[in-house]
Parts: structure tokens; C-alpha cells; sequence
């Protein structure tokens, strides 16, 4: 009945809700075709062109109801007292406008959505969350049901992934940091891709020299001041891009600036990124030994020839099984490989054969991406993002399951995008004892991370409030390269951030 619609209209008494109401409708139809108007006078019976929706709720609204009319079909949503005073009554009244919303939009066009109401990146945050106030994982699953419209096996998925992350989250220490280390350079640039990442095919490229020597003097900053607050380092994570990229040189003068400011032996992890297979070599390798390096990833995406071609890889199947030969020759017992669900070309048949590839391997960690369109990745036409269904998707993630199943893998983190081959879900595995770290404290949001290099974002968490605040450093690299020639760390910015409460912050803001 819905598929020709044109245009979706919504009509909204004031913008609190818009971004909410957006982001729900949109999981029904293109979000192209959804077009919002804002109206103080929006009320029940507003006009609105079919298929429209009216929700005459706003901030300014003094009653403890709101109306939500989606064509003919009305409901009445009875809101919390004091919503409009008091941050949980109003996150409440929230879910109750958003659940509501759900029910009218899955009668007007049934749609598969495996997460409910949820549409943040964060699902696990929220199983955190109720686990602290439920205690009870039953209680939890039950809730995320009846509350967010997830399914059974979604709920169970989250809510077996934060128990599995409670002890390490309860372990980190105050004035505990991690540290992640931005590299946006790749040998070349995939067809998928929507970072700010940049292309440089030869490999002598002075832009990589520069790029390294601006980083240096960010980090050299950065480490002279967690040293004067007595900050504890946790964790490392190089990061891209592809740090890979740089010579063994530039690695060794990126890891002895770090071990010269800190012990790197004391640290509970050190990941590098390295990313492209035909990056990697036994020089970089050894110096990343040499420098208490335990975590790295090699990543192939696929292992099927015509889909590496298609995306733009630039790297073969053989180059990838050399690179882990070699990386597991030269004792590196945790290794993680990237797979994408939903690659252009690829369905079940593709998928299986690249796991049947990678059975034989036993990876200790591995990291699946459905597939996620951005308007930034050259990949964006309709006829790429229509390629699978949602049922195709969904058959193709429970390959996915099924297969960490067989190799003892255990989710342990998880993370959602926009745009998402068939509204589904990021996820890392791990066998028994080797869960990324660094992973689960990034995504989980309790401790501080601080961000060196182009496009890097800080996140500084603040314990009393349990909040956090980003603090992105600028993604050009150029301007950045520029700004640390003139600049450096941004000690101001850091010392600022932290000499007050997160109350304060955002006071001052
Ligand atoms: S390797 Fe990663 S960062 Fe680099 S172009 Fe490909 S997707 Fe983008």
C-alpha cells in the first residue's frame, strides 16, 4: 500500500522531538522522502498531507499527554509528571512517544526491525543501564522487549554482551586514560568508505613523512601532560586508516616516542591497525614485537577476488593469508580480522565461502560490519544499497552467528550505524580471554580516551555525572598538519575540560 509514497510528512509543534520522530520514520521509509515541518500550533487534529504524521507534543507543552495521529490512526500517550523539569522523566517521556510511534508505523507498513525502538549507536549502553536497576538478566531481556520492541534473540545478544564487559568496566581506575592514535592515510581508498581517510599510492609520499611529524608533536604533548597530571595509561590503540602504511622507521619513531614517555610493558593492551594485508611486513612486525605490541589486525573484508577488485582493496586473497602466516609465525597470538556483511556482489553463497576460508585460521578476534552507506563513500547508489533485502541481510548475519558459534567466538562488543544492511549490527568476537579491550572501553564510554591525529575524537568522561563530552580534534589533514606546527597539544583545551564537572562544561558552553 506505501511503496509509491513520494513524500512522508511530519508535522512537530517545536524541534525537541524532531530528531527522535526522524530517525523512527525513517526506518520505514526513505529518509529522502521525509520532509518535517515545524509549527507551535501543531495540535491533534493539525492537517497534514497522507501519509503524515502530527505529534502535537512539545517542550513548551504544559500537559501530561501527547497526540500522535499517523493518517486516520490517533492514540493519546500519557506522558511521566514532571517531564519537562527532570532529565529522566523527559528521556521516559521519550521512549513512551517513540514505542508508541512504533506500533502505529508497524500497522500502517509491517516492517522487520530486529531493534525495536532503538536507533542509537549504543544499544549495550542501555542493557548496562537496566541491568543496574533490574539486577536481573530475565528481567532486563523482558524489558527490552516489552519497553524497546527488540527481539528475543537481540535482547539476549546484548544483554549476554554486558555481562560478559561488567568486570572490566567495573576495573577501570580513576585518572585511568586510553589512548588511540589516528593514521587517516590508506594505500588506497575503498569503495565503502566514509571516513576522512586519504589515498596515498606510492609510498614514498612526503605527505606521509609530514603527517607523522605533526602527529608526534600532538602526542609528544599529550604524553608530557597525562605525565604532570599523574595519569595512569590503560590502553593503546593505532588506529586508521592504516597504520600500516608508514615504514618501519616511521613505526619505530612513532613507538619509541611512546616508550620513552611511558613504560609500554605496563599497559593492559596495545593494538595496532595494521589493516591492509599488503601493508604488513616482517620489519614493521618485529618492531611492533620490540615494542610490546600484543593485539593486531589484518583485515581482509572478504576473501572473495572479484569483491576485493570491486571495492578497491588493492590487496589479494594470497596477500591476506601471507600476512597472517607471517604475523602468527612471528608469534602474535591475538590477531582480529574485519569481515562486511553486504559487500556489493556478495550473498550468502560468498559469505560462507570466505568463512569456510578463515575456519582453518582459528582467529582469536573477529570484527563483522554490516554494511553501512554513507553519502560519503563513492558507493551510494540506490542499486548498491538495495542489492540485499532485509531477510537476505538477516540470513547472512546468522551465517555470521553460526559461524562464531563453531569457533568458540563470543560477542563482547557491539555498536550500530545509520544506513545498515538490514537495520542490523556491528560485532566483535572473541575466543576465551581475548576481547579487545580498548573496543569495549571506547564503546562503552567510561573512561576518558584521548585522541591524537586528524579527525581523532576525545571522549572525556566525567565519574560523577556519568557523562561523557567529545572533544574531535579537526579532520582535515592538512589543517591539522598546520594547526600542530602552530599550536601543538591543546593543553588549554585539556586543562579547561577537566578543571571542572561535566555540569560546569556544559554551562560554560
Ligand atoms: S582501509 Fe578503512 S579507512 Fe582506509 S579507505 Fe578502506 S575503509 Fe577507509
Amino acid at each position: 500500500m506505501t511503496d509509491k509514497i513520494t513524500k512522508f510528512h511530519i508535522r512537530l509543534r517545536d524541534e525537541w522531538l524532531a530528531y527522535e520522530i526522524r530517525e523512527m520514520v525513517r526506518l520505514f521509509v526513505d529518509l529522502k522522502q521525509v520532509e518535517v515541518m515545524i509549527d507551535a500550533e501543531t495540535h491533534k487534529n493539525s492537517p497534514v498531507e497522507k501519509p503524515g504524521l502530527v505529534c502535537d507534543s512539545g517542550l513548551a507543552n504544559l500537559s501530561h499527554s501527547c497526540w500522535l495521529r499517523l493518517n486516520e490512526e490517533a492514540l493519546e500517550v500519557a506522558l511521566p509528571p514532571n517531564w519537562q523539569q527532570q532529565a529522566t522523566a523527559r528521556r521516559e517521556a521519550k521512549r513512551k512517544i517513540k514505542i508508541a510511534l512504533y506500533h502505529l508505523l508497524q500497522n500502517w507498513k509491517p516492517t522487520t526491525l530486529p531493534w525495536g525502538i532503538l536507533t542509537g549507536v549504543r544499544p549495550v549502553k542501555l542493557a548496562h543501564q537496566l541491568t543496574d536497576q533490574l539486577h536481573d538478566r530475565e528481567s532486563v531481556i523482558n524489558t527490552l522487549q516489552q519497553q524497546y520492541a527488540l527481539r528475543e534473540d537481540k535482547a539476549r545478544l546484548i544483554t549476554g554482551i554486558a555481562s560478559l564487559q561488567e568486570p572490566i568496566l567495573k576495573a577501570v581506575t580513576e585518572n585511568s586514560v586510553s589512548l588511540y592514535i589516528g593514521i587517516p592515510l590508506c594505500p588506497s581508498r575503498c569503495s565503502y568508505c566514509s571516513f576522512i581517510s586519504q589515498a596515498v599510492s606510492d609510498k614514498n609520499d612526503p605527505l606521509i613523512a609530514s603527517y607523522l611529524e605533526a602527529l608526534l608533536m600532538e602526542l609528544k604533548g599529550a604524553l608530557a601532560w597525562l605525565n604532570k597530571r599523574q595519569w595512569h595509561l590503560d590502553t593503546l590503540y593505532i588506529g586508521g586508516g592504516t597504520p600500516s602504511i608508514l615504514t618501519a622507521s616511521q613505526i619505530r619513531e612513532l613507538m619509541e616516542t611512546l616508550s620513552k614517555a611511558w613504560p609500554l610493558a605496563s599497559l593492559r593492551e596495545i593494538t595496532f591497525e595494521a589493516g591492509r594485508p599488503d601493508t604488513i611486513t616482517e620489519e614493521k612486525l618485529k618492531v611492533l614485537k620490540e615494542y610490546a605490541v600484543n593485539r593486531i589486525s589484518i583485515n581482509p573484508q572478504t576473501l572473495q577476488p572479484e569483491t576485493l577488485k570491486r571495492i578497491n582493496r588493492c590487496h589479494t586473497v594470497d596477500e591476506f593469508f601471507d600476512a597472517w602466516q607471517l604475523a602468527r609465525d612471528m608469534g602474535f597470538q591475538t590477531i582480529n580480522l574485519d569481515l562486511i556483511v553486504g559487500l556489493p556482489g556478495e550473498k550468502e553463497d560468498q559469505l560462507l565461502k570466505t568463512l569456510n576460508a578463515i575456519k582453518p585460521l582459528k582467529p582469536a578476534n573477529v570484527t563483522v560490519h554490516a554494511l553501512a552507506l554513507k553519502r560519503s563513500s563513492t558507493l551510494t547508489t540506490d542499486a548498491a544499497k538495495h542489492q540485499l533485502s532485509d531477510a537476505e541481510a538477516e540470513r547472512m548475519m546468522n551465517c555470521i552467528y553460526d559461524f562464531s558459534h563453531e569457533q568458540a567466538l563470543v560477542p563482547y562488543y557491539l555498536y550500530r550505524q545509520k544506513e545498515m544492511a538490514g537495520h542490523l549490527e556491528n560485532v566483535g568476537f572473541s575466543t576465551e580471554g581475548q576481547v579487545g579491550l580498548y573496543n569495549i572501553l571506547m564503546m562503552e564510554e567510561k573512561q576518558t580516551i584521548m585522541g591524537i591525529g586528524a579527525g581523532a575524537v576525545s571522549k572525556l568522561y566525567y565519574p560523577e555525572t556519568d557523562r561523557i563530552k567529545r572533544k574531535p580534534n579537526v579532520k582535515n589533514i592538512h589543517v591539522y598538519i598546520e594547526r600542530m606546527h602552530q599550536q601543538g597539544f591543546d593543553e588549554t583545551g585539556w586543562n579547561k575540560a577537566f578543571s571542572s564537572t561535566y555540569k560546569q562544561q556544559k554551562n560554560e558552553e
